[in-house]
């Protein structure tokens, strides 16, 4: 780790003595992404948008890259990256400098570090829950011939979200989940029957059993933390919608009488219009906001609550889209955008 830290650090004193940015150019492999190609030059995947504008004429209409063609790589500006600065000077002295980094076990050995980059989230509390699990894996169909459910690709989608929000300084429960899967960059998620509710509890096979049993605790957390942290938000994600039409996208639901539920959903449906506007100007976009208000989880949890449906993972379409783990990524991303916009905005 210090390693990596320390030839990242180069590079840019390199960049901050001649005062300019040489450009460095890479060829796109077999099967490389924008994220793979970002995260393999040490490049935050926040650089994502910078990376698209700066090779617009070289990308695909959907922004995929085309073998064997040369990229710029984004600069990375000097702000964001003080921490490694820290870093390198705590390798040398004072360990009041030290970074946090937090170890997370449970995104898996590839993303168990956390480096919180600061502490814009510091007073709120997500909770955050994937749809099913358990003995319930939800939707299920077949991709290459393997078994592959709901379950696996909304868990996964969550703790992308939630290592976002810890990187920012929230505090995040992840209510449903599991201690051997971590984030994946798989295309095929193994469907397994594992996963646990926040703390340690076993899921029951019943359907009313199993919300009401995510509901009670995430309602006895939100009273532990109502008083000292008064923005507390719940998000929910499923990867089954129940709309019809070719084209499925990413809907959200809130409470009908939940003003702030409401403000959240639309908060972070707003970040995807724009995100499809401009990387995907080809494509309508049709997800909305609406009320759902009789479902389980957003009738009888007690935060304010977005219900997110990221797509059918029987559509054809939106299963080509939730498979590629960039894809999972973006769609974490775009809703972090839209949670960290909320909270600037928040009145509560
Ligand atoms: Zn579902």
């Amino acid at each position: 780790m210090l390693k990596y830290y320390f030839t990242f650090f180069i590079l840019l004193s390199i960049n901050a003595v001649t005062g300019q940015s040489a450009p460095k150019t890479v060829i796109a492999k077999s099967g490389d992404g924008i994220y793979s190609l970002l995260r393999d030059n040490n490049i935050d995947l926040s650089y994502v948008d910078e990376f698209i504008k700066l090779n617009k004429t070289k990308l695909t209409a959907d922004n995929t890259l085309i073998l064997g063609k040369a990229y710029d790589l984004p600069t990375i500006q000097k702000d964001s990256i003080s921490i490694v600065e820290v870093t390198k000077l705590d390798s040398v002295s004072s360990a009041s400098l030290k970074p946090i980094i937090k170890e997370m076990s449970l995104f898996g050995k590839d993303y168990s570090n956390v480096i919180v980059e600061n502490d814009t989230l510091k007073n709120a509390v997500y909770y955050l829950i994937s749809g099913h699990g358990g003995p319930d894996p939800g939707a299920t169909t077949t991709y290459d011939s393997k078994l592959i459910s709901e379950d696996e690709y909304a868990y996964d989608v969550t703790l992308r979200l939630a290592r976002k929000l810890i990187a920012k300084g929230a505090t995040v429960y992840i209510i449903v989940k599991d201690k051997n899967d971590g984030i994946r960059d798989e295309r095929v998620l193994e469907v397994d029957y594992d996963e646990v509710c926040y703390p340690n509890n076993t899921i029951p096979r019943n359907q009313k059993l199993r919300l009401q049993q995510r509901t009670n605790t995430v309602n006895n957390l939100y009273l532990k933390h109502k008083g000292a942290a008064a923005y507390q938000r719940l998000i929910v994600t499923h990867v089954d919608s129940r709309s019809v039409g070719k084209n499925i996208d990413v809907f959200f639901y809130h409470h009908k009488n939940s003003d702030n539920g409401k403000r959240l959903a639309e908060h972070i449906h707003k970040t995807f219009k724009q995100k499809y506007a401009k990387h995907q100007p080809n494509r309508i976009y049709s997800g909305t906001v609406s009320t759902r208000s009789s479902l389980y989880l957003i009738k009888n949890t007690m935060p304010p609550v977005v219900y997110i449906e990221l797509g059918n993972i029987r559509n054809k379409k939106d299963q080509k889209r939730i498979l590629n783990y960039e894809n999972r990524e973006a769609l974490a991303n775009w809703i972090h955008k839209g949670l960290l916009a909320d909270y600037e905005s928040h009145k509560d």
